[in-house]
């Protein structure tokens, strides 16, 4: 356990504060430790997510989150930073971060568009999975089952082991493609570099495959995962002596915050 306590939280979305298979009210008791260690510890929370902004905006509606982040880090790769109060919008994005980020992901896409048509033709070809499109740009895959993707991943290498700049994240049944240095690490290493804050100040909370790249000492050295993280999650916290906790989503993630924060602190 590194010897400072946390600055920054980062944490995953879905599956990490909340469950689909949860009441939004199960989860409030974090909501209120949140609110509790922004205003008496200055702690600064970031959501560290997959989803875009209007879906991020959406979730915390949807599941009455009522601490309010004080970052959205979105798609696992944009920076959003929270407007002057009476701003029109709440958010604003970091251009500088953003723009570079949209400019690289257009500059591999046109790189590897023989690999994309092919890997498309496999895709419809032998898999059952969907091609997911964005404003008619393939940019990722929705698989029928969590197998199926495993599956499919286990293929990629043949279209895209040529492609030094190709990577892809991965949740769930979702995988999206994206340059391989942009990932939940990175956008959460950029943020931590704008307020000039160590790992060893940085804590990273997630669940699943995509959030691989920010659970580790590198970017977070205080790391949790809820019980209903998948195996690999789990066995990364293993490695680098992070909490694996007992509680389901932000059950678990109020659970480890209280152990870093309560305990070690007392
Ligand atoms: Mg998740």
């Amino acid at each position: 356990m590194p010897s400072s306590l946390p600055k920054l939280i980062s944490t995953d979305f879905d599956g990490t504060l909340v469950h689909h298979d949860h009441d939004p009210e199960d989860f409030q008791p974090l909501w209120d430790f949140f609110s509790y260690l922004q205003k008496e510890h200055g702690v600064l929370w970031a959501i560290n997510t997959g989803r875009d902004l209007d879906f991020t905006l959406y979730g915390l509606e949807e599941y009455q989150i009522s601490a309010k982040p004080d970052f959205l880090l979105t798609m696992e790769r944009e920076i959003h930073l929270p407007a002057e109060e009476g701003a029109p919008s709440a958010w604003i994005p970091h251009l500088a971060w953003n723009e570079r980020c949209q400019e690289d992901h257009l500059a591999l896409e046109e790189k590897i568009t023989p690999q994309l048509d092919s890997f498309h033709r496999f895709l419809e070809q032998e898999t059952t999975a969907n091609p997911v499109f964005e404003e008619g740009r393939f940019v990722g895959i929705e698989a029928s089952t969590e197998q199926e993707l495993a599956q499919i991943v286990l293929r990629m290498d043949d279209f895209f082991s040529s492609s030094a700049d190709f990577s892809y994240q991965r949740n769930g049944i979702y995988l999206r493609f994206c340059h391989v240095n942009y990932h939940k690490g990175a956008v959460l290493r950029e943020l931590s570099r704008m307020l000039s804050l160590s790992p060893s100040e940085v804590c990273a909370a997630g669940d699943n495959f995509n959030d691989l790249a920010m659970l580790e000492p590198t970017a977070a050295e205080h790391l949790i995962a809820p019980e209903n993280a998948i195996p690999e999650v789990k066995e990364a916290l293993r490695k680098h002596r992070g909490i694996i906790a007992e509680g389901i989503a932000g059950q678990g993630v109020l659970e480890a915050l209280k152990t870093i924060f309560v305990t070690k602190q007392a």
